[in-house]
């Protein structure tokens, strides 16, 4: 069922390239700063960490707190998401020698409940960790995931445990394309199946339920 999804949207959309970073700490940064605001605002976040110099575990610690605030302003909630890269930064420090690769030598089981530990990384947040940033094949879950299985007539999950293995299951692809499923869901959602679904000219309105709520 996933696959036909898959392949109609991969006909449209090709590679996506996700995601768009340098670095795999650039990925964990960007999964961090994400939370709750959008991809343009987080750009100019790693922007102003870029130009001054911050954008390693080491540089992050030893930038004063408030400074930390200012250059990651844009991606809002500031205070709290300041406080969580450093948490973050701390655990690669401590437990990662310094390096977030060091977590590809944990079994993926291992990885996500590492993760899961620290303040303010959700199941999300992880499992974009995981899947971009370590090449750990996993299924990031998100509320446009949600909403676009719910509407095409895939089905109703009521909690991210439960799509994510239902996906586990019924998806077959490589680590690429689990990679690209998820940018294609997040594509097709921002770009047709919104909060007010355009099904008119959408390019799934003849495979698609339109199970609207
Ligand atoms: S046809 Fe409508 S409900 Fe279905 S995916 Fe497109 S926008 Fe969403």
């Amino acid at each position: 069922m996933l696959n036909r999804l898959y392949n109609i949207l991969f006909a449209n959309y090709g590679d996506l390239n996700w995601w768009p970073a340098e670095t795999p700490f650039e990925v964990c940064i960007g999964a961090i700063l994400t939370q709750n605001t959008n991809w343009k605002n987080v750009e100019k976040a790693i922007n102003n960490m870029k130009i001054k110099g911050v954008l390693s575990p080491k540089e992050i610690l030893n930038t004063d707190l408030n400074v930390l605030k200012d250059l990651i302003k844009p991606a809002g909630f500031y205070n709290q998401k300041a406080e969580r890269l450093q948490i973050f930064c701390n655990f690669i420090m401590n437990q990662l020698n310094g390096d977030i690769l060091n977590l590809k030598k944990y079994s993926i089981h291992e990885a996500r409940d590492k993760l899961l530990s620290l303040k303010g990384v959700g199941k999300e947040t992880a499992d974009s960790i995981l899947l971009y940033a370590l090449d750990f094949k996993i299924f990031v879950v998100d509320a446009y995931t949600m909403r676009l299985f719910r509407r095409y007539g895939i089905g109703y999950f009521d909690n991210y445990d439960k799509c994510q293995d239902f996906v586990h299951k019924d998806f077959h692809g490589e680590l690429y394309d689990y990679k690209n499923f998820h940018a294609c869901i997040v594509e097709i959602c921002k770009t047709y199946c919104k909060k007010k679904p355009l099904c008119n000219i959408c390019l799934l309105k003849k495979y698609c339920k339109k199970v609207l709520e």
